[in-house]
């Protein structure tokens, strides 16, 4: 009989694991009680989980997720900080500028599908990309980390920055407790689940020299995108009325918030691209929003100068966020679930690292995760 191993990369943003997991069934429960021969385990042992011959299971890879980090260190592809910060396209900080997001901007021509990809890399440095089967096609930019804790963190930071430092009328400390209030507020009578439970200056901005960097704000991925409402919500209750970047800021969170409404009402088993309508739609609000973004940072640059809406290497994802989103629903390549997986693995670490030495904690913490997931998948009869 054949074993086949699957190998497993799972990121955790500053470390990847590599599991080899047999697929053939298991003679032993991870006890170690090995099966009665005529019980139902017993019978099936030493069989393949993915069946044989004719009946063998197959599967392609169609998304690759993780964010930009581990695109780099694992996948191997370009530098994000470097001059040509983008894997799926040409673009560069010169003829094609990355950051320009106009309909005509000169990088839209040299977005890569599998040939030219192949054909500007012979030799991919990450072995995964050998197999034809995996491409820069299965590369689509994760949602979570490209909004939620990219383009979100530094827009809503530079809102926050303007409501506390600007526009309500108190010392900056008292001016967050208003805020607050009010979207305290709007979260009790537009029922939001898991919202931030309070933000303070010093979680996205400096606060005794508040102009000294970009503001960006602290906290986890879901809090941040369930602020987008609220804090539109009181943005729009003190801005300046008939002050035209104030409209923008106003107009771009509103647009990132019909994108994300879009997403969640298009869940990715169902749809596993956004009909052509809706994607239409989806690609137009990611390229508006940008223009938007563009302006309103162009302001904060050379009329204003203030530290404001830092335009990073993530709005140019979010832009391919929209493109892809006819042709893969972005909320297959999110990366919530791994976050939440990541979580847990945290805390089998820590619990496999108490008076273990440093090169037994992997195989203790292993052995300690196939246990958890046994009994877990035994007791909700994911088994039978
Ligand atoms: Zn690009």
């Amino acid at each position: 009989m054949c074993i086949v191993y699957i190998y497993v990369f799972t990121c955790t943003c500053s470390h990847t694991h590599v599991y080899r997991i047999s697929t053939c069934r298991p003679h032993a429960d991870p006890f170690g009680n090995v099966y009665a021969p005529h019980s139902f385990e017993g019978r099936r042992a030493g069989t393949p989980l993915c069946g044989a011959g004719a009946k063998k299971f197959c599967a392609i890879p169609f998304v690759i997720r993780g964010d930009l980090d581990w695109y780099l260190k694992v996948l191997k592809l370009n530098n994000y900080n470097s001059n040509t910060p983008c894997a799926l396209c040409a673009c560069n900080t010169t003829t094609r500028p990355w950051r320009d997001f106009g309909r005509s901007s000169a990088w839209l021509d040299s977005v890569h599908d599998t040939l030219s990809w192949r054909a500007a890399n012979p030799h991919p440095a990450c072995g995964l990309f050998l197999s034809p089967l995996i491409s820069i096609a299965c590369i689509n930019p994760d949602w979570m980390h490209t909004m939620h804790l990219g383009v979100y963190t530094y827009a809503f930071a530079s809102v926050l920055w303007l409501l506390a430092y600007e526009l309500l009328e108190e010392d900056p400390a008292r001016n967050m407790v208003t805020i607050m209030r009010e979207l305290r507020a709007y979260w009790k009578t537009h029922a939001t689940l898991g919202h931030f439970q309070g933000i303070t200056l010093s979680m996205f901005s400096v606060e005794n020299d508040p102009e000294r960097k970009q503001p960006q704000l602290k906290g986890t991925s879901g809090e941040i995108k369930r602020l987008s409402k609220g804090l539109l919500h009181v943005f729009k209750a003190h801005k300046r009325r008939g002050f035209a970047t104030h409209a923008e800021i106003g107009l771009m969170l509103k647009k990132w918030i019909q994108m994300d409404d879009i997403l969640d009402e298009h869940p990715g088993h169902i749809f596993p691209k956004l009909p052509r309508p809706v994607a239409d739609t989806f690609e137009n609000l990611a390229f508006d929003s940008l223009a938007l973004l563009t302006s309103v940072a162009g302001h904060y640059m050379r009329v204003d100068p203030k530290p404001l809406f830092n335009v990073t290497i993530k709005a140019h994802m979010l832009a391919h966020c929209g493109i892809h989103a006819r042709f893969l629903n972005p909320r297959l390549a999110i990366c919530y679930g791994g976050e939440d997986y990541m979580k847990h693995m945290k805390r089998a670490v820590f619990m496999a690292s108490r008076g273990t030495k440093a090169n037994n904690i992997c195989k203790k913490m292993g052995d300690k995760l196939v246990l958890a997931m046994h009994c877990e998948m035994s007791a909700g009869g994911h088994f039978r």
